[in-house]
Parts: C-alpha cells; structure tokens; sequence
C-alpha cells in the first residue's frame, strides 16, 4: 500500500519508507489515501489473534515485507496479551498493560522495532526521541540488543519519576540515554534541531520514534479487533470506546479499525484539562493553550500531532464526525473516577480513569462500552495510592529495574553539545 503526505499529496512513499523516514516533507504525516475495508469481519474475529492480526496487516505492509517475515515479526510484536476484563455488566477495560513496561505504547513500538529489523538494511540507523516518561521506556525495551540500530533518548532531568527513568535508563548497549538539564520542550526542541541538520541526519542515518511513524499506529489497530473478539456476541451491536487521548495515536488506529470494517458505533476522545480536541469538537474552533500538568501526565498535550491523519479520514468522508464526541476530565473528577472504579472492584490509574469517566457519562441504555487501560496501575503507583490510600505492589518489570545502576549522560540543553555526544558514541 502507497502512503501519502498529508500536507503534498505528491510525496507517495512505500511502507519501508514511511517507516525509516517517519516525518514526510514540510513535516506532513504519512498516510493510506483509501482505508480499504477488510471482507468478512465475522470469520477475521473468529480467527487466532496472531492469524487475524496478520491479515490485517499484511495489505499495509506486503510490499516491503514478505509473508513469512509479517508472520515472524506478529510473533514476536505481539508476544503478550491484549485483555477484556470486565468491571460491570456492560462495560469492560481493555488492557494494554501487559507488556514488558507495561504501557500501551509496547505494542507500536515493539512493532516498529521489528520492522526496522526485518528491512535488514547495512546502514546503521540512530532513533533520536525525546521522552516525558512512556515512550522512551517502551522504545528503550524494543530496541534493546537489536543489530545496527542505536537509540538515543532525551528526557528532562529531575523531571520524571525515578521509577520510569530507570525503565530505560539502566538497560545499557545499544540504548543510549540523556539527562537533559531542561524542560521536556527542551527535548523536544533537541530533537528538532537534530531533524533540521541534513548533515547530522546522513551521518548518523537519524529516525525518530515517536507516536507519528506509520508503523506504530497499524500495530495499535490490531488490537481493537482482538477487543471486539473477546466481547460475547450480543454486546458487539451498539459499541462505544472511550480511548484516553493525548497526541491522539491510539484514537487514530481505533478510527482506522473501524474504517477497516470492524462494528463500531461511536468513539470518545477523552483528555485531561489539555482539551485542546474535546473544545474543537465542540465549536469547531482550533485553538490550543498553554500546557497544563495533570496526574494523567502521558497525556499532557496540547497540541496532538497525530489529529491531521483522524482529520483527513473525516474530510474524505471515510469516517463520519458524528461518530466522535470529546470529553475532557479535571483533575478532581480524574481522582473521583478512580475512586468510582475502585468501588466496582476495579484498580485503575488516572489515564483510564479519563477514558472511562467519558464513557461513564454518555453511554446510552442499549450500549456497551469498552475503555482503553493503557497503563498498569503500578506505573502510577505513588499518585494511585494517595488517591486510594491503599498500597500497590511493584510488579517484576518495575522491581528489577529499581535496583540496577542509571547509565543516562547529564548534557546542558544545548544542540552542539549533544550533536557531539551522539557522534562520539559507538
Ligand atoms: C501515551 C499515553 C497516552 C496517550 O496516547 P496517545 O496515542 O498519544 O493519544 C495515554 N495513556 C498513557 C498511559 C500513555 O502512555
């Protein structure tokens, strides 16, 4: 399948390159031109996830990838679960958090990573990527011991839990990782000016891996399906899914999944007070403002990168407006909500506990709603249990790294200095 730059239509690219170059021209956003829908929806949620998974893929990929490499790369993408659980009769938590940083955010970049690894390329790549807390941890894990391929990670210093810098701090080889004496626009804008330097960009073959790369979002729509699949028959008529949005990724792969066939009625774009969406939804009025810290800090954005791509599937009438509303969440009804949750037998932390106050308040007596889990409460472990004054056990993944040794470097918020950095390492 051919991808497009949004922003000049001219730029049509394969998967290979979409993947390697991330970002098209005048910084536009690759995309399919036409999602085609997939036959026979009831047979592919039949199927074995990793089966089903495969065919979903396979029409995006299949120029760059052979079947057999798709098979392998599904296998190991996908080498831990997307679970349903059910917290009342008509809603259920889909969760995302069981990969190895138990974060959503293992899925996309697992799958980015085997990809890059499967285009068997000679030439070394660099992954440049700035990180508030999720995305490096999950980019550092999938990453991690692959063969030609370095990664650097920035992350404001002093700024993050010391629990989600050890995730990808301690892991070491080829996982390079920078304290960055400044705020995480300082990351960001590092790793801009990197992008903006062509030399630096050849010498180090530079990629970055954050949430705008094609390849990270087709890993997400599998997951959607694998939802419906495990949902009993009769609540698959009148579905809703809340999805916690931040730069808008994941709602985008649930749009593709249900342009691609797959019965969803309606979704909800829920956000902390960066509302930025829910307000356009509202009246039509683009305007962002500054951004605020909130307990659901993955979702701290303002400014989401990934709205052109949901924008354009409603602009060329392959997905309807109307089947999205927004909803953003204060902090104090954040913490309620956990609370609510926790009253039904159910731990949650803040992210989820945005997605399902959105669904909570406009699902319809004939619905049935799915909210995405796309963190383990123990990632949130210290703000969880202020909120519920209980105390919540640190899960293996999280225990093993709190004992290992930070490797990060410490670099001034400086351009120069870090291009040297990068250059100096191995
Ligand atoms: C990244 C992240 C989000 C936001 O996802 P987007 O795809 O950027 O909208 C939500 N929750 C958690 C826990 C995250 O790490």
């Amino acid at each position: 399948m051919k991808l497009y730059n949004l922003k000049d239509n001219s730029q049509v690219v394969d998967f290979e390159t979409a993947v390697k170059t991330g970002l098209g021209k005048n910084q536009g956003l690759f995309f399919p031109k036409q999602v085609s829908p997939l036959e026979n929806i009831g047979r592919l949620l039949e199927l074995d996830s990793h089966q089903r998974n495969f065919e979903i893929l396979r029409p995006f990929v299949n120029e760059n990838i052979s079947d057999d490499q798709l098979k392998q790369i599904i296998d190991r993408t996908f080498a831990f679960p997307a679970k349903l659980a059910s917290v009342n009769k008509r809603q259920y938590c889909l969760e995302l958090f069981h990969g190895p940083t138990l974060a959503f955010k293992d899925f996309g970049a697992n799958f980015m990573a085997n990809c890059l690894q499967s285009f068997a390329d000679t030439k070394p790549i660099t992954i440049l990527t700035a990180t508030s807390g999720d995305t490096g941890a999950a980019v550092a894990h999938a990453f991690h011991g692959l063969s030609n391929i370095r990664v650097v990670i920035l992350f404001p210093k002093g700024k993050i839990s010391e629990l989600q810098q050890k995730m990808f701090t301690t892991l070491g080889d080829n996982i390079h990782t920078v304290a960055v004496e400044g705020t995480f626009d300082d990351c960001q804008t590092l790793v801009k000016q990197s992008f903006d330097d062509n030399e630096f960009v050849k010498a180090i073959g530079l990629n970055s891996a954050n949430s705008i790369n094609i390849s990270r979002l087709l890993a997400q729509v599998c997951y959607y399906f694998d939802a419906v699949s495990q949902l009993p028959e009769e609540k698959r008529k009148e579905l809703v899914v809340a999805v916690p949005s931040g730069n808008f990724g994941n709602l985008c792969a649930g749009i593709i999944a249900k342009t691609l066939g797959l019965p969803i009625k309606r979704f909800i774009a829920s956000t902390n007070l960066n509302d930025t969406v829910p307000r356009y939804l509202q009246n039509g009025e683009w305007s962002p403002k500054q951004t605020v810290a909130t307990i659901s800090n993955a979702m701290d954005v303002s400014k989401p990168n990934n709205w052109p791509r949901i924008e354009y599937l409603m602009d060329s009438n392959q997905f309807d407006r109307n089947s999205l509303s927004g909803c953003a969440v204060n902090e104090e009804q954040t913490a309620d909500t956990v609370r609510e949750l926790y009253n039904q037998g159910y731990t949650s932390e803040p992210h989820a506990a945005v997605a399902y106050r959105g669904l909570q308040d406009s699902l319809q007596p004939n619905e049935a709603g799915i909210f995405l889990g796309t963190a383990h409460p123990a990632k949130f472990k210290s703000t969880v249990e202020e909120i519920l004054d209980i105390e919540i056990p640190l899960p293996k993944e999280l225990a093993e790294c709190s004992v290992k040794q930070d490797l990060s470097a410490t670099l001034k918020p400086d351009f120069e200095t870090l291009k040297s950095h990068i250059m100096k390492l191995k």
